[in-house]
């Protein structure tokens, strides 16, 4: 149980272009709702390069950003905004490390994907991993900034509130 003490957070969430063709939208969006943590923002959107370059700045200069900037622009992404207690770290729990093949069985990428870094190195592309999530609420916050308008958040109650908390 999480104590209703701990702060309520928004944090982004991206189910990338192999979550997508995957077919895996539905799945992964369960999973999240199952917990209690709530969507307050989606929708779909497909990257361009100004984009990603944007998204992925602190990247950008590193050796595999020209694979990562082919994979995330590659089709449309599903773009979320997510509250809850503790959500930006309780989220990162959820997704799993970023090499799928090193992430525990019960994580979204350990479930869902096996893809290691040696493939990617060897077919020059970046780790397909599914998903996005944001690693700290400063960034959490920036990244909410660049993916909605004011409008496009909403504040609603859910059940959960009521009997999972
Ligand atoms: P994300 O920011 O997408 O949630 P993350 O925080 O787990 O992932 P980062 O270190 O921020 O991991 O890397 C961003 C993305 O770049 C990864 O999700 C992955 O797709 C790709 N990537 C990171 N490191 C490598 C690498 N060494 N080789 C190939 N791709 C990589
Ligand atoms: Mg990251």
């Amino acid at each position: 149980m999480r104590r209703v003490s701990e702060p309520l957070e928004r944090t982004l969430v991206l189910l990338k272009p192999d979550a997508v063709e995957r077919a895996l939208i539905g799945t992964i969006i369960t999973r999240f709702e199952n917990v209690g943590l709530k969507i307050v923002g989606m929708k779909m959107v497909w990257v361009d390069a100004d984009f990603s370059k944007k998204h992925y700045s602190d990247h950008v200069s590193k050796p595999f950003y020209k694979g990562l900037e082919s994979f995330i622009t590659a089709g449309p992404v599903i773009a979320m905004a997510i509250e809850g207690i503790s959500s930006v770290d309780l989220v990162r729990k959820m997704v799993g490390a970023t090499e799928p093949k090193k992430a525990v069985p019960g994580t979204i990428r350990g479930d869902y994907s096996q893809h290691s870094y040696e493939w990617a190195d060897k077919k020059g592309i970046a780790i397909k991993n599914l998903i996005h999530a944001s690693d700290s609420l400063e960034n959490a916050q920036k990244e909410l900034k660049l993916w909605f308008a004011p409008s496009e958040l909403h504040s609603y109650k859910t059940v959960h509130e009521v009997h999972v908390f």
